[in-house]
């Protein structure tokens, strides 16, 4: 790969190859790592969820609001594959920097390893802001190609 003093990117901060199935929508906004992660045993159901930055503190529900089962105040699988999502399409330097975690990530390869170092409790929070944000990235993404502008997109273009 050409290297230059333009090129923004470290190697590790690429994207690796993301599960969208498991892990639908993960991002990193308002200080949090959020996302949808399916269930792992019904189809229909999704889980919400989200790590805070610096405190580490953490939720999970569906998107109905019921909290999820495998909470134990401690972040539960859907937590742990939400953030490995966000690992492959960020880079783990990158998670690790934007969750505040006051150590060199760079051999960090699971979830474990990132939430170890944050001291987070459970802190119940509702659904349906990650969730309507999901919603409308699906609209996005489902939208058909035209060759005209889309007024909706312009800001991810100033
Ligand atoms: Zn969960």
């Amino acid at each position: 790969m050409l290297q230059s003093s333009f090129w923004p990117y470290q190697p590790e901060d690429l994207p690796q190859k993301r599960n969208v199935k498991k892990v639908p929508f993960v991002e990193l906004f308002n200080d949090r790592v959020q996302g949808v992660v399916s269930s792992g045993s019904d189809i229909n159901r999704v889980y919400v969820a989200f790590i805070e930055a610096g405190t580490g503190d953490f939720y999970c529900s569906t998107n109905n609001n019921r909290p999820c089962g495998g909470l134990g105040g401690r972040p539960c699988s859907h937590i742990q594959e939400m953030l490995e999502e966000a690992m492959a399409q960020y880079g783990t330097a990158r998670v690790g920097r934007f969750l505040k975690i006051p150590i060199d990530v760079s051999q960090v390869t699971a979830a474990w390893g990132l939430i170890q170092h944050l001291n987070g409790s459970q802190k119940k929070e509702p659904a349906n802001e990650v969730f309507s944000r999901f919603l409308t990235y699906l609209r996005y993404v489902e939208l058909p190609t035209s060759k005209h502008p889309i007024p909706e997109m312009t800001w991810f273009v100033s």
